[in-house]
C-alpha cells in the first residue's frame, strides 16, 4: 500500500543544486521534499568535487615529501617517504561524510523532508519513491528536476573490470602501476595528476590535439609543460578502439590509421558526463529536449509548467556552482519572488597543477562576440609572492572593452589561482572598469597583486614589469 504525502515543492535529487533549492525554500516558507536514493550532497560532495580536491591535496603534499627526500634548495630534507593509500582515502571519506552529514542537518534546521529513496515520476505533480521499505506517492505543486548527471561510457569500452569511472578512481584500494587515461578535460588531467603524483605511470589519450580543448591555448601550455615535468605521456589526436583481447592494454589509433597498443592496469575512462534523464519516469513528461538535457529558459522552466530543472540534468557548464545559484534562484520564484538567471559570469576553475581558472569572456570569445578589447597579461614570474612560494609559472590576464575600459573577462594559470575566482566574479558582477581594479590597493605580497597589475599594464601602465 503506497502512502501519499502533498507538498509545495519537491525536488528530486539532493545534490548542490537540489539540496541549495530545498534549503532557500524552507527558509522562505515553503513546504518542501527532496528525495534522494543515495548520499545528500549529490556528485559534488560524494563522488565529485570535494573528494578529487582532497586526493589533489593528498598527492601534492606527497609529492612534496619526495621533493624534499632529493636535494631542496629550502634546506628542509625528509626520509623515505611513504603513502597508506588506505589511510588517504579514509580522510577523504572523513571530510565527506562531515560535509553529507551538513547537509542533512541545515535540511533539517529549514524544516525540509528529506525522503530516502529512488523517485519515479508519474506526472509533472505525482511521483513515485521505492524507499526499500515500501513505496510514498508525493504529490506536488512545483517539480523541480534536480537528478544531475553520470559518466558518459564508450560504446567501445564500457565500464567493467580494468575501466572504472571517476566514483571509482577516488577511492582506490592501490595505486596501479599503469594508468591510462581516456579524454584529457576536467577530470582526466585532475585525476591523472593525481595517480602521477601517487606514483602511476600515466598516460592520458584525448581526441583533440591538445589538452583541454574548452580552455585556450595560452592557458593550458602550463599545464601541458608541468605534466611533462611530472612524467606523464599525452596522447593527443588519438582514437580509443577498445581494449584489446587480452584485456590488458587500450588500442589507439592516431590520424593516419596506424594503431598502437598502452599497456594498462587500469583504464580510467573521463569523456564527458550525460544528463541523468532516463529510467525513472521522465521520458512519460516528454519535455523539451537541448540535446541529451533538458531545455530550461532563464527561470530553468521546462516545458510544462511548474515543472523546473536545474544543475548538469539541464546541461553545461556542469559545474556544483551554477547548480547551486540555479537552486536558490528556482526557491525564490517559488516563493512569488521576481528573479532570473542571468549572470555576469560563472567562473570555471580547473584544479591541475598548476591550476587553470576563468570567468567572463576570453580574448577570442570578446572578439566573436564584436567587442573591441585590450587585453594585459602579468607574469607570475615578476609578482613576489609567487617567487616565495616557489611557483613562478603562469600568469594573471584581463579583458576589457577599449572604449569604456568594463572588464568583460579575467583568465590566469598558476599554483593557487582558484582563489582568484571571487575576485574575478565579484569585479564582473559589479561591472568594474580597469580603474576601479588597478586603483584597488593589493594586499602585499599575494598573488592577487597579479590582478591588480594586469588591470595597470592594460592602462598601460603597470609598476613591477
Ligand atoms: P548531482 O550532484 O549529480 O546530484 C544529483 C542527485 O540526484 C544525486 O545525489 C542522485 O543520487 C540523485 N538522484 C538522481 N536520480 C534520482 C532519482 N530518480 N530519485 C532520487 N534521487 C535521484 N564541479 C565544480 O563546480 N567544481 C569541481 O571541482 C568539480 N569537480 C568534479 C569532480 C568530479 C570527479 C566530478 C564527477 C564532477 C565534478 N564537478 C565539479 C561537477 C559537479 O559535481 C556537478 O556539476 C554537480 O554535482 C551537479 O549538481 P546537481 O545537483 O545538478 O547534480
Ligand atoms: P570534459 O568534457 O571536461 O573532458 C572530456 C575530454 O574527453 C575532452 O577533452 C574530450 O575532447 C575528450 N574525449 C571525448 N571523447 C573522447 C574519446 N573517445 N577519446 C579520447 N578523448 C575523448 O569531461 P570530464 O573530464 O569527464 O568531466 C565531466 C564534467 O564534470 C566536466 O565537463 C565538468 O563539467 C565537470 N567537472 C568539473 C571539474 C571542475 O570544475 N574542476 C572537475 C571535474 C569535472
Amino acid at each position: 500500500m503506497s502512502e501519499t504525502r502533498t507538498t509545495t515543492l519537491l525536488v528530486i535529487g539532493g545534490g548542490p543544486g537540489g539540496y541549495v533549492a530545498a534549503i532557500r525554500a524552507g527558509q522562505l516558507g515553503v513546504s518542501t521534499i527532496v528525495v534522494e536514493g543515495q548520499q545528500p550532497g549529490g556528485t559534488c560532495l560524494n563522488i565529485g568535487c570535494i573528494p578529487s580536491k582532497a586526493l589533489i591535496h593528498a598527492a601534492q603534499e606527497y609529492e612534496r615529501a619526495r621533493e624534499y627526500a632529493g636535494a631542496s634548495p629550502l634546506g628542509i630534507s625528509v626520509q623515505a617517504p611513504a603513502i597508506d593509500i588506505g589511510k588517504t582515502v579514509a580522510w577523504k571519506d572523513g571530510i565527506v561524510a562531515r560535509l553529507t552529514g551538513g547537509v542533512e542537518a541545515l535540511l533539517k534546521k529549514n524544516g525540509v523532508q528529506l525522503v530516502r529513496g529512488w523517485a519515479r515520476v508519474l506526472d509533472g505533480k505525482t511521483v513515485e519513491v521505492d524507499t526499500g521499505q515500501g513505496s510514498q506517492r508525493i504529490q506536488c505543486e512545483h517539480l523541480l528536476l534536480a537528478a544531475g548527471s553520470e559518466p558518459m561510457p564508450l560504446p567501445s569500452m564500457p565500464f567493467a573490470g580494468r575501466v572504472i569511472s571517476s566514483t571509482e578512481a577516488l577511492s582506490p584500494a592501490s595505486i596501479p602501476g599503469r594508468l591510462v587515461v581516456v579524454g584529457g578535460g576536467y577530470i582526466g588531467l585532475e585525476l591523472g595528476t593525481v595517480y602521477r603524483k601517487l606514483g602511476a605511470e600515466v598516460t592520458v589519450v584525448e581526441a583533440q590535439e591538445r589538452i583541454l580543448p574548452t580552455y585556450d591555448a595560452e592557458l593550458t601550455k602550463p599545464v601541458a609543460a608541468a605534466l611533462a615535468r611530472m612524467g606523464v605521456q599525452l596522447c593527443l589526436g588519438r582514437k580509443v578502439l577498445g581494449m584489446n583481447a587480452a584485456g590488458d592494454a587500450v588500442r589507439v589509433q592516431d590520424a593516419s590509421g596506424a594503431e598502437t597498443a598502452l599497456p594498462a592496469d587500469q583504464v580510467l575512462l573521463a569523456i564527458g558526463r550525460r544528463p541523468r534523464t532516463q529510467g525513472w519516469g521522465l521520458e512519460n513528461l516528454q519535455l523539451d529536449r537541448a540535446g541529451n538535457a533538458l531545455r530550461i529558459d532563464d527561470q530553468c522552466r521546462t516545458s510544462m509548467r511548474n515543472v523546473w530543472a536545474i544543475g548538469d540534468i539541464a546541461g553545461e557548464p556542469m559545474l556544483a556552482h551554477r547548480a547551486m545559484a540555479q537552486g536558490e534562484m528556482v526557491a525564490e520564484l517559488v516563493a512569488g519572488q521576481r528573479r532570473r538567471f542571468a549572470p555576469a559570469a560563472i567562473p570555471a576553475v580547473c584544479f591541475t597543477d598548476p591550476e587553470i581558472v576563468t570567468a567572463g569572456l576570453a580574448p577570442q570569445q570578446a572578439q566573436a562576440a564584436g567587442l573591441d578589447c585590450v587585453t594585459a597579461a602579468f607574469p607570475f614570474a615578476a609578482n613576489g609572492r609567487a617567487m616565495t612560494l616557489e611557483s613562478t609559472d603562469g600568469f594573471v590576464r584581463v579583458v576589457a572593452r577599449r572604449d569604456n575600459h568594463l572588464v568583460v573577462g579575467w583568465q590566469a594559470v598558476g599554483r593557487g589561482v582558484s582563489e582568484l575566482a571571487a575576485a574575478f566574479s565579484q569585479s564582473l558582477e559589479m561591472g568594474a572598469r580597469l580603474e576601479d581594479v588597478g586603483g584597488t590597493i593589493h594586499a602585499h605580497p599575494t598573488l592577487g597583486e597579479a590582478v591588480q597589475e594586469a588591470a595597470l599594464r592594460a592602462l598601460g601602465h603597470a609598476l613591477h614589469i
